[in-house]
């Protein structure tokens, strides 16, 4: 069965989700732990998360993912911008133990002019501060398009974060398909390739869940703009040969294409169908 979702709202809490989540077809979903431009995170509703608990065991869900606000940026030049990671991330880790054994996924940063080196070092220093030995919650690097100063944009990079962090048992990769193809890796021509190098640089066993976007723009345009699965420079072939890839295809695939509920929906039924296993 494949294991797929989408980014859904999170304004109306985590058993709403769930249930639109399974409407859509979707055994699975990503979700904002707070304003994508950060503020302040809702308050933990218990009888939500209780109900979002029983539906996830009725319906057998697979790990969801909640995704870190993109403002929050651990390798910045100012002091107040890398305060407000750290308070994000200790928060975020926190609440997410309400919800058991799920994935908290965030780029890694921005080094703002500091260099690549700098900035992976401020990254792998939030993480050693953030992350506990006793977390449930995987901690997910998202494989970033090198847009501005983004770090994580090639697997050494991650690789390099991955090492500098104590406590390494508690983090894995997202890779985000636009991203990567954005950064310079041909997933369109050579998949195995590019997978290949993959795990000898960082190790597939790392590799926790997918986003799933075409991309508007060519091979190592460094942009990061998503398309609709199959409107893009990826084509839906490379969709089916993703979700299908030996490699892969146990892996939860998340969609953030730009579309509403509706388009999400028809996203998933088609590669539902295209699915192997
Ligand atoms: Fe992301
Ligand atoms: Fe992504
Ligand atoms: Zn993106």
């Amino acid at each position: 069965m494949l294991h797929i979702g989408c980014h859904l709202s999170a304004s109306k809490g985590y058993s709403h989700m769930a249930k639109e989540a399974l409407g859509m077809g979707a055994d699975t979903f990503q979700f904002f732990t707070r304003n994508p431009r950060g503020g302040k995170a809702k308050d933990i509703d218990e009888g939500d998360i209780a109900s979002f608990l029983k539906i996830a065991q009725e319906e057998n869900l697979h790990r969801i993912l909640a995704h870190a606000p993109y403002t929050l940026n651990p390798c910045s030049s100012d002091e107040r911008v890398k305060e407000f990671a750290h308070m994000v991330m200790e928060d975020d880790l926190m609440r997410m133990e309400y919800t058991p054994g799920n994935y908290y996924n965030f780029h890694p940063g921005s080094h703002v002019g500091q260099g690549v080196e700098k900035g992976i070092e401020l990254t792998s220093s939030l993480l050693n501060k953030v992350l506990k030995t006793d977390q449930t919650t995987v901690v997910l690097l998202e494989t970033m398009s090198g847009k501005g100063s983004e770090i994580g944009k090639t697997f050494q990079e991650l690789r390099q974060i991955i090492d500098c962090t104590k406590l390494d048992d508690k983090l894995g990769i997202c890779l985000d398909t636009c991203h990567i193809y954005d950064a310079g890796y041909d997933i369109v021509n050579d998949l195995d390739g590019v997978l290949a190098e993959f795990d000898r640089i960082i190790g597939l066993d790392r590799l926790y869940a997918v986003h799933i976007n075409d991309s508007k723009n060519p091979i190592s345009s460094h942009k990061d703009r998503h398309e609709k699965i199959g409107q893009g420079s990826l084509g839906l072939e490379t969709f089916f040969k993703v979700i299908n890839h030996p490699l892969l295809h146990k892996l939860p695939f998340f969609l953030e294409t730009p579309n509403d509920n509706e388009g999400y929906a028809e996203e998933i039924r088609i590669l539902k169908e295209a699915y192997e296993y």
